[in-house]
């Protein structure tokens, strides 16, 4: 068994459309290689900060993600090898591992679809597109836009010499 501590540069678009690893940024892994029978057994931690944006109010967003990785490599010519597709299983190339693969696999599905800057994110006026965290807290566009004093005559929901409440 050999344990490997290394920081590596991130490989390109390691990540997804909002959020991911920044290429180029450390990648910290910490990893064992066991010897097993049919190749090697490689598990352990990668860490790394991930940038990206808000899905709700575009604010930027930078936090530290660390992912548990474990994948068998197999030797050329093992029973696994023979075995098993190709996808299914690492193999070693040359006594060389080929962790990207792995490594970005394990990224990728510990990153949020849809990223938040926080969990009760109240994202951005619909009106005025500020993010409601910049906003004072009486902030409304009531009676301000006059569309709106026409969509109340429309649905009947306020008369005509009342300001109109805007939609939720
Ligand atoms: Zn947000
Ligand atoms: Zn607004």
């Amino acid at each position: 068994m050999r344990a490997v501590q290394r920081v590596v540069p991130a490989p390109a678009e390691l990540g997804l459309q909002l959020i991911g690893v920044p290429e180029g940024a450390d990648l910290t892994l910490d990893l064992r290689l066991e010897s097993v029978s049919e190749g090697v057994l490689v598990s352990g931690t990668v860490s790394g900060e991930v940038t990206g944006e808000c899905a709700r109010c575009l604010a930027d967003i930078g936090e530290s993600l660390t992912v548990n990785i474990q994948e068998l490599f197999a030797y050329a010519d093992s029973a696994t090898d023979e075995t098993t597709d190709e996808d299914e299983v690492g193999r070693l190339q040359d006594d060389m591992i080929d962790l990207e693969p792995t490594l970005r696999d394990a990224v990728v599905l510990a990153l949020p679809v849809n990223p938040l800057c926080r969990e009760d994110c109240p994202g951005l006026c619909s009106e005025c597109g500020a993010r409601w965290d910049d906003l004072p807290e009486d902030h409304s566009h009531e009676q301000i836009d006059p569309r709106w004093a026409k969509l109340g005559k429309l649905t009947g929901s306020s008369g005509p010499d009342e300001p109109a409440e805007p939609a939720p």
